[in-house]
């Protein structure tokens, strides 16, 4: 079996985080590093490692991902000003976690998507 990360003990609530939404597909909980003035990572209740490793089955739960996203970005007050939704995969994708994890990030301008390699 491929070893659980820390996502999982928050999910079950084994471990403390600023949980902000769950429901029976996906968690959303405060970044505890966060980057901007809103940072959530919104994830799967169940243990996906990477984007490389979703199924079928997995949609609903990608999709209630989104609709998540949208939601908490209204309750932040993001919304009007937009934000930025990020999903890292593997070591190229710079994936520090390895269960899949959406970022929401917002509350001032993001910045650029990538550093610009020309
Ligand atoms: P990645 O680089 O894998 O896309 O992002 C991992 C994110 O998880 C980072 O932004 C990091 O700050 C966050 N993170 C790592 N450990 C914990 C933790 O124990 N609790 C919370 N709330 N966030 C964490």
């Amino acid at each position: 079996m491929i070893e659980e990360t820390i996502f999982s003990k928050i999910i079950r609530k084994e471990l403390p985080s600023t949980l902000l939404y769950q429901d029976e597909l996906v968690t959303a909980f405060r970044d505890i590093n966060p980057q901007r003035p809103t940072h959530v990572l919104i994830v799967p209740n169940r243990h996906i490692p990477t984007v490389d490793d979703v199924t079928v089955e997995d949609e609903a739960a990608l999709g209630r991902m989104f609709s998540v996203a949208r939601k908490i970005a209204r309750d932040e007050g993001i919304d009007e000003g937009g934000y930025r939704l990020i999903i890292n995969c593997g070591e190229h994708g710079r994936q520090e976690v390895a269960h899949i994890h959406m970022h929401l990030l917002g509350g001032k301008d993001v910045g650029p998507m990538l550093s610009r390699e020309s």
